[in-house]
């Protein structure tokens, strides 16, 4: 069964967008992985297809309806779904490559895009949404936030990336930022590729590479390092 994503929106012609190029394009028309996008729209009652109202309490800006945004859940994930329910959030839990692989390893997710100030809190309790956040910045909507996750997760589905080596080395999956990397020509602008790298010596690479790992990380990202004690 392929992984299926279905995305709660108010610009479902926002996807696939971005999703529908390179290797998650192709591995949508092959059906690795398959995309509803659904009109939130489309589950209002009133005759002015109303999705939002004014925030109780009073203050700026506009909220998502629990009632009609409920619907839209109850249709496209009905009791007894598996797939993980998601609200994209600035207020979340921050995404990382742990949940990430998580969800690909799952059956699918159903997205909720947020727009205007947020959503109702009594929809979030009563659909057990589980808030994420892809960062420490305000979106306009959770759109661009929900192609990130979706981008992150398919590239990890089998056989979508040609390179499955690749997947393993890179940042995060070891708590370490990646090394740098090179390619020719073997002098750019005066600048040379490191020796090591073109010594032939795998053995050295290797540890080249660990090393520069290493003190990127310290140097970028010591949080990380403090995250992941197997590190020294
Ligand atoms: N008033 C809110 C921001 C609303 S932004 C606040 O101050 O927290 C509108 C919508 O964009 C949100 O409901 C959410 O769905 C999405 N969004 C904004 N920033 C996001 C982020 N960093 N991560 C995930 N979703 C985000």
């Amino acid at each position: 069964m392929s992984f299926s994503a279905s995305v709660l929106t108010l610009y479902p012609e926002m996807f696939p967008g971005a999703l529908g190029v390179s290797l998650a394009g192709r591995a949508l028309e092959a059906g690795t992985w398959s995309l509803g996008a659904i009109q939130i729209r489309d589950f209002a009652t009133d005759r002015h297809r109303t999705v939002d109202d004014t925030p109780a309490g009073g203050g700026a800006g506009m909220v998502m309806r629990a009632d009609v945004l409920a619907k839209a859940i109850d249709h496209s994930s009905p009791p007894g779904d598996p797939r993980p329910r998601l609200l994209m959030s600035p207020r979340g839990k921050p995404l990382t490559q742990v949940r990430v692989r998580e969800l690909a390893a799952g059956p699918g997710v159903v997205i909720v895009c947020g727009r205007f100030e947020g959503v109702d809190q009594r929809v979030i309790d009563a659909r057990g949404l589980e808030e994420v956040s892809v960062g420490d910045f305000i979106l306009s909507g959770g759109e661009p936030a929900a192609l990130v996750l979706l981008d992150a997760v398919v590239r990890l589905l089998p056989g979508v990336m040609g390179n499955v080596v690749s997947g393993d080395e890179e940042s995060f999956e070891n708590g370490l930022l990646e090394h740098p990397h090179y390619t020719r020509p073997q002098e750019f602008e005066g600048r040379q590729i490191p020796e090591v790298l073109t010594s032939g010596n795998h053995q050295k690479i290797a540890a080249w590479r660990r090393a520069e790992s290493e003190r990127l990380t310290k140097e970028r990202r010591p949080d990380l390092l403090a995250a992941h004690p197997l590190v020294k």
